[in-house]
């Protein structure tokens, strides 16, 4: 009986999951995607917690309580230009859940009674699943790292580093087949040694990742974590968590590939780790001319000669949490006829969809935010293109300077409108860390500041020319 109503519980929860799927993906219906991922999570851990085989509910349902309470503090006070990090942060739990997971059920007194083809296809599953969850772990704590800046978000690059990834994972293997055959206790020693290395081919993969390029790794983590999850469904026996586990996994990968395009990288590279490793340079060979800037009450007269605009959001309006006043700034200008519409590039900020995000919440209509492939051929006929706390995303050398990391890298093509407005508070480059060409030309114009307080003045000497 309660075998029958756990097993609709399942179901029911995974068709949650799916139609949590289908609503993220566009923003309208992201919200109605959340609700449904999060009503069934309820169902799935009810049906789990209240299944059959479950003892110590007390000690669950603590754990529980107390995890959830952990959950909404910190999800209550993260920043949201911390996002990445935290997500980077929670792909490691799955990581260490896994690898605890497969660990503990090694050493599990009910598995060890099953002998013969069941025992090596369960030891295989467990090896699987700590060599994934292993991977996983390392691999998002140093994306966490470069992220938050506590590692260099410079590629890790060295002679025979392909090479030294490929002889660990043999390790691996050889430890695999030493692991199953042995079968008894003594396994562990090989279950543990295969968890340091895949800890370490983590490491690895990730460090080789340059800065331009961690936003596909941040996907491409969240697919791991999703087969992490699901091997350690295997382990468990449990049907919902290999499905979960097999929708997060996929989705992150397709997402990767959808990313890699936009980026123009080759997703292969991304899962071997180490692409776009183009020699680092900082400086561009593009850069000609001299840097000008302007004054915000200039800046609000040219806005307001002007007939189009374009906003060119970057991680710097997150920074300066820029997107309320950006939105007055829009809604007055519209008022005044002019047409006003977002540029928003795939990989802005540092989350997928992170601009698309922060424009909802300021209530920025949908249908002025327009997605790069949509606006970039529009460039050349706008009078205004208002870069705001943005950079490697409008960055020529993408298109013309091979030495570049982010070269081959597809851009919003800002210096193709008459005029460019880049507001940013000095020079500083970009997360790749290259120098922007742009800022150069000789329609380009930094406003300097810090997007938030410079949007609000342009926004009052706007109001005071009505
Ligand atoms: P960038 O990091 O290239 O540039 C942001 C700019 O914002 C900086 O040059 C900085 O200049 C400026 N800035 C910072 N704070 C403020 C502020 N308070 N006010 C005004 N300006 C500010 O961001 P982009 O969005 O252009 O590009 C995203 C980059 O991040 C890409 O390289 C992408 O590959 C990478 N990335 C993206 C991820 C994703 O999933 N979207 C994940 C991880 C990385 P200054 O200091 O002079 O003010």
């Amino acid at each position: 009986m309660i075998s029958g109503i756990q097993t609709a519980a399942y179901v029911f929860a995974s068709i949650l999951f799916i139609l949590s799927l289908g609503g993220l993906s566009s923003i309208e219906s992201s919200k109605r995607g959340v609700l449904y991922g999060i009503f069934g999570m309820l169902v799935a851990i009810a049906a789990t917690v209240f299944g059959k085989d479950v003892e110590g509910h007390i000690y669950i349902i603590l754990a529980i309580v107390s995890a959830s309470f952990i959950g909404i503090l910190l999800a209550q006070r993260v920043k949201m230009e911390s996002m990445p990090q935290l997500v980077a942060l929670l792909h490691s739990f799955v990581g260490l859940a896994a690898v605890l997971v497969g660990i503990g059920s090694f050493l599990d007194v009910g598995v060890k009674e099953i002998t013969n083809t069941e025992k090596t296809i369960h030891l295989t599953e467990v090896f699987i699943g700590v060599f994934i969850g292993a991977i996983t772990f390392s691999g998002s704590i140093v994306a966490w790292g470069k992220l938050e800046g506590k590692i260099s978000s410079k590629s890790l690059i060295f002679k025979g580093r392909h090479l030294l990834n490929i002889f660990l994972v043999l390790v691996c293997i050889v430890l695999g087949v030493f692991f199953v055959i042995s079968g008894n206790d003594f396994g562990l020693n090989y279950l543990i040694a295969m968890t340091f290395i895949a800890g370490v081919i983590g490491y690895f993969l990730v460090m080789a990742i340059g800065g331009a390029d961690m936003p596909v790794v941040v996907s491409m983590l969240n697919s791991y974590s999703g087969w992490a999850a699901s091997s350690a469904g295997f382990m468990l026996g449990n049907d919902l968590l290999i499905i979960t586990g097999a929708l997060v996994g996929s989705s992150g990968a397709i997402l990767s590939i959808i990313m890699c395009k936009a980026m123009n990288r080759s997703f292969v590279s991304v899962i071997l780790g180490g692409f776009g490793t183009v020699s680092s340079t900082s400086k561009s060979t593009l850069i000609e001319g001299e840097i000008t800037a302007l004054e915000h009450e200039e800046v609000s007269q040219l806005l307001i000669e002007a007939k189009t605009i374009v906003v060119v959001p970057g991680y710097g309006m997150a920074v300066a949490k820029a997107q309320y006043p950006i939105y007055e700034m829009v809604k007055e200008l519209q008022k005044l006829g002019k047409t006003v519409r977002f540029a928003i590039h795939p990989v802005a900020g540092r989350l997928p969809g992170h601009m698309n995000v922060l424009l909802a919440e300021a209530n920025v209509p949908y249908d002025i935010v327009m997605e790069m492939d949509e606006i970039n051929d529009d460039m050349s006929s706008t009078d205004i293109v208002m870069v705001i706390g943005a950079n490697d995303i409008v960055n020529p050398g993408a298109e013309d300077d091979p030495s570049s990391p982010i070269y081959g890298m597809p851009v919003i093509k800002a210096w193709k409108a008459e005029q460019v407005i880049i507001m940013k508070r000095s020079m500083s480059t970009g997360y790749a860390g290259v120098e922007n060409p742009l800022f150069y030309k000789s329609n380009a114009q930094m406003l300097y500041g810090d997007a938030k307080e410079s949007v609000e003045k342009i926004l009052g000497f706007i109001r005071l020319n009505q």
